[in-house]
């Protein structure tokens, strides 16, 4: 079993079960890579999965968790930056945050143009 902090160990644990101890340690894992994997550079969710060596799904499902365990924007420490896609035909940036996967078409000009969200995790 990894020697864990308790801060760790509080923070893994909060509001879950203790029996699914293993489950969580594979999910910190897998969100402590994808947080390393993006320290000072932004990468879209499939460079993601392949430096991690995770689903694209599951980058996606890890990410919300992550910007919440970072911190938001403005707060001490690092956090995760979402950089919008934009469309390449009329310039519309998709905005909405909790939208993390790449929008398969614009809703101004239907144009399927449209640059890849792109994550990163940088340190203010
Ligand atoms: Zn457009």
């Amino acid at each position: 079993m990894p020697v864990l902090s308790p801060k760790t160990v509080h923070h893994v644990t909060s509001g879950r079960s203790s029996s699914c101890y293993t489950l969580f340690v594979n999910e910190l894992t897998g969100r402590q890579k994808i947080i390393e994997a993006l320290k000072g550079q932004m990468l879209t969710a499939r460079e993601i999965s392949q430096a991690v060596g995770i689903k694209e799904k599951e980058v996606l499902e890890h990410l919300p968790h992550i910007a919440r365990s970072l911190g938001a924007h403005g707060t001490q420490g690092p956090s995760l930056l979402v950089e919008p896609s934009t469309c390449l035909a009329c310039g519309f940036v998709f905005r909405k945050r909790e939208r993390l996967k790449t929008p398969s078409k614009c809703p101004v000009c239907r144009s399927e143009e449209i640059t890849e969200t792109r994550f990163g995790v940088f340190e203010q």
